[in-house]
Formats: C-alpha cells, structure tokens, sequence
C-alpha cells in the first residue's frame, strides 16, 4: 500500500460513500478504490446490497450499509445468487427496481448523520445521480471498464459502414475497430431494447456526474480519451491500474484455491496456458466438451478455472469428458476458483485465455502475458478488439468453440514466433503500467488530483 499522502489528516475527517454493483468484475475495483481513498486519509462507508456481500467482513476499516433488506419481492434475487446467472442483463434490471427506495432512504440517513464529501457509485447504477441531485450531493461515476467502451458505447447502435466505431467528434479516427460481429456480441444476453436502454441510461447519467474515475491509465486508451473530451466536460481521473496500489484483492467472493501452486511452481518459463472466463460468463455442455478437447489436444500444459455454474443451469463443477484425465495427466489442473493475479504474475504462465473481462485484461497486461480473447458479451468484445487490433497482444478466438482451431491458437501462442511477439509487446505496455503509477508518472498525477477535487466539494 502506498504512504498516505500529504492530505491524510485532512482527509481522515471527511467521508466518503460508494455503492459498488454486486458483481465481482464490479466490486474488485470499487473495494480496491475504497482502499486507495482510505490510504489517503478518507473514512469510508460503503452502501451494499446483500446479494453478494460476503466480502465485508474483511475490510473492518470501512463501514457497511446494506440496502434490499427484508425485501419479499427479493427472492429472485437469492435464488439466482446461489446458481450463477443466467441473465445477468434481467438481473441488473432486476436491482435497479429494488435498489432505489432502499438506496435513498439509506443515504438520506446517512446524510443526516454527518457530513459527507461526495458519492462514488458504480456507472451501472445510474439512477443514483437523481438520488443524489435530489440530495445536493456531488456523485462521481466509477467505470469499472475500459476508456474504449465509453465512445464505443455513445455511439450505439451506429456502426459505419466499414465495419468500425468511429467518433464524431474526430473524423477518421478509429477508437476501436469494431466489426458488425462484435457489435452484435455487445448486446447478446437479453432483448437488445433492454440493454441499449440500460447503456443509454448509463452513458446519460455519467455525463451528468461530477467526474469519473476510471480503472486504466491514459497512456492505454489515448484515443478513447481525446474522443470523449468534447462531450464528457467533467474531470476524468485515470488512475489505474487499481490492483496495483495493493498486494492481493481480498474482495473475492469464491474460494481461492491455491493446491496447485507447488505444481505451477515445477513447470518451465512460459509454458502454461492459465483459462479463467471470469465470474458470470457461461456456456453449454457441448462447447466445454469442445474447450476440453482443445486443451488436451494442444498438448501444451494449462491451468483451467472451472467455476461452479460455468455450464448453464449448473451448479456443480462439470464432469470432463471421458478419457480426458487420461489425455491430459500431469499436463494440467483444474480448479474451482484461482488467485488469478498470483497465476498471471507467475513465470510459468506464458498466455491467459480469457472472456476479456476488463479486469482479467488489466491484470494480464499489468503482467505482461498475451491472451487468447473469447468475449461474450457486455464490454467484452470491445476490450477484446482493443486488445487484438489496437495493443496486438492476443488473438481473437470468438466463433464457435472448435477443438483444432483452439489447439492451433494455444500453440500460437505458447511455441510459435508470434506469440513471443506478442508477449515482447504486453512486457512492453507493463512497463508503461509502472512509469505511469510512480511518482509523476499519469495515473501517480491523477490520483492526487482525485484527492484534491474531492477535498473540494
Ligand atoms: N478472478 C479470480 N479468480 C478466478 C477468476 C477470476 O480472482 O479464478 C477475479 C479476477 O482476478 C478479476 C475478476 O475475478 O479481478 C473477474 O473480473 P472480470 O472483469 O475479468 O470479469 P467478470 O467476472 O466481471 O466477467
């Protein structure tokens, strides 16, 4: 952890709320921020819904507020928490619903107890910035994804003809070079009204908030930045990568195991292909059949997060194919829940195949190690395609999952001249990620202008 800055003792008298989404892509960040904000000096209460809340126990420095309590209409909610999620775009709906009496009688509280600096709310939750208008509150958004979703998502549901997103406000120039493909992929899981209403919504909301934080660095996104500088008029704090500020998350809500870290240990430099689609994304039976088969059939070592409702409707850990223990052996491990910032900092791991989750993307970049990018949904086609097209640190695995066509990109990327390139290039844009967070690098400079206009409110 960093030494609290200058501000500290200022600081420590004023407060700070945040209200993270309930999902772990959303909740690692907005905890990892708490913990930047309290190590400057800010005391900290976080508003949380009880669906996924287990991880509070473990920040006794910070203060809880739960919303959604003794609410009957919630049973849906608990049902879904102990499957994994089907609709993860119903269920966002879902909360919403829920969330906003209980969030404004929460906060109205809260407000009359002692003074408090401003709200940090996760964009997703967009109806917040009335609560908080209504409340004279100042909100600042936190993007727990990339820069590049924010121009890509503005112009939905435009896609040029050429294939790419483009920003209006600078002609030609492309923030990602989206295809029709990935566009299409953005709003897959769920009616697609539903969804751009849910992205319009947070598009609109952030424009109106008083700064946004975001969990990247400029040098990462230049292109996206200078996109959205004409229409997002506010201070924006690019302060990440935010994991780096500590040791290890300890926001997580499974189980991390780590038995097989003595077998991580044994294997040579670069050699394993670490797997991890994150915690909602899911598939069905046929393609985890397919994605066991192009593992084994690589015949290159590999490390595969096999989480409890990865398959749909599942709330086991799947049964692998016959014969496929037999194939693999001592090759490789599966396990149900990884350190995966540990796994990607290790010098075994030589590539991550990923759903491109935007924290798994920064975690493998802070690494240095290429992906093998297979989006599903949300933001993840666009940090894919940022990653394939415009970093050129990993291949592109999006059509239907297909046993050979996974072995040849493993290969790819583990044997091949190309891979190395690739991992030349992430090691590359690591150590961009180190200049920027030491002193006077971008992401050091923001973080201190963050704690200034914060003092201003
Ligand atoms: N993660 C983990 N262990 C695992 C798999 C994932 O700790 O076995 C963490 C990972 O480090 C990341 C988060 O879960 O911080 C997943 O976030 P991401 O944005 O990549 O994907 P999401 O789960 O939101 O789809």
């Amino acid at each position: 952890m960093e030494n609290q800055g200058e501000n500290s003792s200022s600081c420590r008298r004023l407060r700070v709320v945040m209200f993270p989404l309930p999902f772990q892509g959303h909740i690692n960040p907005m905890l990892q921020l708490a913990n930047i904000l309290y190590s400057k000096g800010f005391l900290i209460t976080i508003i949380h819904t009880n669906f996924n809340s287990r991880y509070t126990s473990k920040y006794p420095h910070f203060t809880f507020r739960p919303v959604l309590d003794n609410d009957s209409k919630n049973n849906n909610l608990s049902m879904l928490s102990s499957k994994g999620i089907d609709d993860p775009l119903s269920y966002n709906l879902m909360m919403i619903n829920y969330c906003i009496d209980s969030f404004t009688h929460c906060l109205t509280k809260l407000l009359e107890n002692e003074p408090v600096a401003c709200m940090i709310s996760d964009s997703v939750w967009h109806f917040t910035q009335s609560v908080a208008d209504s409340l004279k509150l100042s909100r600042i958004v936190l993007r727990a994804s990339s820069m590049s979703c924010i121009p890509v998502y503005a112009t939905l549901p435009f896609v040029s003809e050429k294939g790419y997103v483009k920003t209006a406000i600078k002609n030609e120039v492309v923030v990602v070079p989206m295809t029709k493909k990935d566009i299409d992929k953005v709003y897959k899981g769920g009616p697609e009204d539903a969804k751009l209403d849910l992205i319009s919504s947070t598009i609109k909301e952030t424009k109106a908030a008083s700064g946004i934080i975001v969990n990247t660095f400029k040098e990462l996104e230049e292109t996206a930045f200078l996109a959205i500088a004409h229409d997002f008029r506010m201070p924006i704090f690019a302060i990440g990568p935010f994991h780096k500020y500590f040791q290890a998350s300890s926001s997580s809500l499974l189980e991390q195991d780590r038995s097989f870290m003595s077998w991580l240990d044994l294997q040579p430099v670069n050699s394993v292909v670490y797997v991890s689609f994150g915690s909602i994304a899911q598939m069905g039976q046929a393609e985890f059949s397919e994605m066991a088969w192009g593992l084994a059939n690589s015949k290159q070592r590999f490390l595969w997060v096999v989480r409890p409702g990865l398959v749909s409707g599942s709330e086991r850990v799947e049964s692998l194919p016959d014969g496929f223990g037999e194939e693999v052996g001592e090759r490789g491990r599966i396990v149900k829940w990884a350190p995966q910032q540990e796994v990607l900092a290790h010098k075994a791991t030589g590539a991550f195949w990923t759903h491109s989750g935007w924290n798994s993307t920064l975690e493998s970049i802070c690494e240095g190690v290429p992906m093998i990018c297979s989006p599903c949904s949300f933001d993840q086609p666009i940090n894919a395609r940022c990653v394939t097209d415009v970093w050129k640190i990993g291949v592109m695995l999006d059509d239907e999952m297909d046993r050979d066509e996974i072995g040849n990109v493993i290969k790819k990327l583990i044997i091949d001249k190309e891979g190395d390139e690739m991992r030349q290039r992430s090691k590359a844009l690591q150590e961009k990620v180190n200049i920027s967070l030491e002193n006077g690098g971008s992401a050091n400079q923001s973080l201190k202008d963050l704690v200034e206009y914060i003092l201003s409110f």
